[in-house]
């Protein structure tokens, strides 16, 4: 049986059309697109095409798109850049939901250059703080930087206001979005960022490449030096296969948007309704009013979620979970505890995520897992039935439909 994918948040697979789109840079096209000699045209040529493409998928110009090794190094350049040119400022106001590559990179620079960065929190659905956020901003800041949409629980940030909010403070804004690109309409004529990052790997591109917006007329400091490649905003010999299966995937991506969006969203409700009557105590995570269409963030009351997701990959369904081991312990994720989730619920979370690649049978095959999975984590069937009617005798709880973190 083939096995069930619902961990696309983490990577999805490879287009078999923008796998056709690279194979030619691969094979016999091996020139450099900065030749001038007639081996550097196909190069030069397909680099174009894709510029164009990941430019229409976010609605900017294609002179606003520099192509990078993927989402972290477009995070990394955004923010860099910004302390480089915003004379002044040296303060960097960000969430406390945000991917390491952008967490990190401030913890980093706190420590070593002395930057100060604000990290405004979120509420139980992961919504950032607004007032805390507005407070944060001013004359010493030079970047915002906020996801469009959170890797966790698909929680999507009110990006078009936050970035209006940040340039009255005179300072730039940043948004990551990885997770958005592609599974949610992205366009920069709404939203006024002045960077935006990306990566191919998370819409059925190639891994190890992505763009960076940057607005047309933004002070740009390039991370990386050397060659004029990217119109001097990153050096280096471009990653022609990569580009031209990443400009392949927008293509797609663009088109998908329309066709699959409502038809994953379904399957994503189907999933968590299906799970509501499995578990009536599982909680769903995140702004369930407000998220993207592929994610479900469920946490398992007492349950522990790492021993429920590796149960499940058994059993032929990949998922991920809300928890990493680090220094021999499981420790719940920053988005997780920023949420401030009770105990109970921290260590049971387990991320269900959606592609355009999924049907009707790979989710009914999840939840036909699901109880077998956590009979063999919580003892037999009729065991786990009494201990969860007697909680709902208990604590009585909507039975219908899952219950929703305040
Ligand atoms: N930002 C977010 C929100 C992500 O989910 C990820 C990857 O999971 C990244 C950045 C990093 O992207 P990449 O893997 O292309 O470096």
């Amino acid at each position: 049986m083939r096995p069930v994918y619902l961990d696309a948040n983490a990577t999805t697979r490879l287009d078999p059309l923008a796998l056709e789109a690279m194979l030619p840079f691969l094979k016999g096209e091996f020139g450099n697109p900065s030749s001038l000699h007639g081996h550097g045209q196909p190069a030069k040529a397909v680099l174009g095409r894709a510029r164009a493409a990941v430019a229409a998928l976010i609605g900017a110009e294609e002179s606003e798109i520099v192509f990078t090794s993927g989402g972290t190094e477009a995070n990394n350049a955004a923010i860099l850049s910004a302390l480089a040119t915003q004379e002044g400022r040296d303060e960097i106001v960000t969430s406390a939901v945000e991917h390491p590559a952008v967490l990190a990179l401030c913890a980093h620079l706190a420590q070593s250059r002395g930057i100060k960065v604000h990290v405004i929190p979120v509420d139980g659905c992961g919504r950032l703080d607004m007032e805390a956020y507005r407070a944060a901003l001013g004359p010493k800041t030079a970047l915002a930087s906020i996801m469009w949409a959170n890797n966790e629980t698909g929680t999507l940030f009110p990006v078009e206001e936050l970035a209006d909010l940040a340039h009255e403070a005179g300072a730039l804004f940043h948004t990551d979005a990885v997770q958005a690109a592609g599974r949610v309409p992205v366009r920069l004529s709404a939203v006024a960022a002045d960077f935006l990052s990306l990566s191919a790997h998370k819409f059925h591109g190639p891994k190890g490449v992505g763009a960076l917006f940057v607005r047309k007329g933004t002070a740009f400091s390039p991370l990386i030096r050397g060659g004029k490649q990217e119109r001097g905003r990153r050096a280096g010999t471009e990653n022609v296969a990569g580009i031209a299966g990443l400009g392949a995937a927008a293509s797609l991506a663009a088109w998908h948007l329309l066709t699959d969006s409502d038809r994953i969203a379904g399957l994503r409700d189907r999933l968590e309704a299906g799970i509501a009557e499995l578990f009536p105590h599982a909680t769903v995570l995140g702004d369930t009013s407000n998220r993207l269409p592929n994610t479900a963030s469920i946490a398992f009351d007492k349950v522990d979620g790492e021993g429920l997701l590796v149960l499940l990959a058994q059993m032929g369904v990949a998922v991920s979970g809300g928890s990493a081991c680090a220094s021999g312990m499981m420790e719940p994720s920053h988005v997780l505890k920023a949420m401030k989730l009770k105990t109970d619920l921290l260590f049971g979370a387990v991320r269900f995520s959606l592609s355009r690649d999924n049907d009707a049978e790979d989710i009914e095959r999840a939840l036909a897992a699901l109880p077998a999975a956590m009979d063999k984590l919580c003892g037999p069937t009729p065991f786990r039935r009494a201990v969860e009617e007697a909680a709902a005798a208990l604590h009585p709880a909507p039975r219908a439909s899952l219950r929703k973190v305040a």
